[in-house]
């Protein structure tokens, strides 16, 4: 059932709280009940619901501070709320709207009308929910590689010294690995530009496969060029990862759109912060120091993975 089908009436009487319940059931609502604000706030923590319909008068919590405290809060989403009153006075709907009621029902409630405004609430939440996936895919766009589906330089560069600080306090090892693939100028040269795309997505697939899930990461550093980040290991366990991925991407056949398939091979540079060392270590020269070994990866030959002193 749609989180939209749920109503929360929050009622100290419990005839008129069955009324309503009954109403909204023959809706096609699933309807629960609290009888006052302050366990209407408990129940909405324990059980998010969109829809909630508070009288006004009530013991302990009434309508008017449930709005106000809901409103102060984080929940998991907006929370539409209307507001039951007997009294059709301009000046106490005033109060409730400003407490942060959206909208409010006179009693006795009119099923067409309460029907009719029912409606206009599930079109604020609809909305209200796509603004909010909107948000959350904005936010995922701008730390993510187009191309590879991986993070992007500007995620790398805000988290990971984070990491790093997170590592020096818990005494901690953090590595990272700068891999580069080699010769990649050449696929393009050869095959085309979409041909090199294809191989920096077959490449990326191969290092995401390659990552213990939600511990370690991957960034694409810049064109051919991609950094793993490896939390609570140290140097030797990162040497082999590498190791590892290294003999992976050099025995994957790549298919390019023309149909040929493609091998390729790429070198690596590692480094890593050891827990307990003398000097304060940045992001900074972490990165130029596992540069440094895959710029020497190069110069030996390529297709290899070397290993900073740092
Ligand atoms: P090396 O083994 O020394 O790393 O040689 P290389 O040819 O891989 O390195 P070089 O730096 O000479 O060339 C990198 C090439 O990567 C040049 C650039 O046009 C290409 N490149 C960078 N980004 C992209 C991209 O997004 N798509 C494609 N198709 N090519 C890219
Ligand atoms: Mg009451
Ligand atoms: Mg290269
Ligand atoms: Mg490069």
């Amino acid at each position: 059932m749609s989180d939209l089908k749920r109503i929360m009436i929050v009622e100290d009487s419990t005839t008129q709280a069955l009324h309503l319940k009954a109403i909204l059931e023959s809706m096609g609502y699933e309807v629960k009940i609290a009888s006052n604000g302050r366990v209407a706030l408990d129940m909405l923590n324990e059980d998010f619901c969109r829809v909630v319909i508070t009288d006004w008068m009530m013991p302990e919590m009434d309508g008017i501070g449930f709005c106000r405290s809901l409103r102060s809060r984080d929940l998991p989403g907006y929370v539409y709320v209307f507001i039951l009153t007997a009294r059709d006075n301009l000046d106490d709907l005033v109060e409730g709207l400003e407490a942060g009621a959206d909208d409010y029902l006179t009693k006795p409630v009119n099923p067409v009308e309460l029907a009719a405004r029912l409606k206009t609430a599930k079109r604020i939440l609809d909305l209200e929910s796509s603004l909010k996936q909107q948000k959350e895919e904005i936010a995922r766009m701008a730390i993510t590689d187009q191309l590879t589906g991986l993070y992007n330089r500007r995620y790398f560069n805000e988290q990971l010294p984070l990491m790093i600080r997170a590592a020096v306090r818990f005494e901690q090892p953090l590595s990272l690995i700068m891999t580069d693939i080699d010769h990649f100028k050449s696929v393009n040269d050869t095959y085309g530009h979409q041909a090199g795309d294809a191989v920096l997505q077959k490449f990326a697939e191969i290092i995401r496969s390659s990552l213990r899930a939600g511990v370690d990461w991957a960034a694409r550093f810049g064109g051919e060029e991609f950094a793993v980040v490896m939390t609570n290991t140290a140097l030797k366990s990162t040497e082999v990862a590498a190791e590892r991925l290294r003999l992976l991407v050099a025995h994957s056949l790549i298919s390019i759109p023309s149909g040929d398939k493609l091998r390729i091979t790429a070198s690596f540079g590692v480094a890593s912060i050891k827990p307990n060392s003398a000097d304060e270590l940045t992001m900074e020269k972490l990165v130029a120091a596992a540069d440094e070994a895959l710029y020497r990866a190069k110069r030996r030959g390529r297709n290899r993975v070397v290993t900073a002193v740092l």
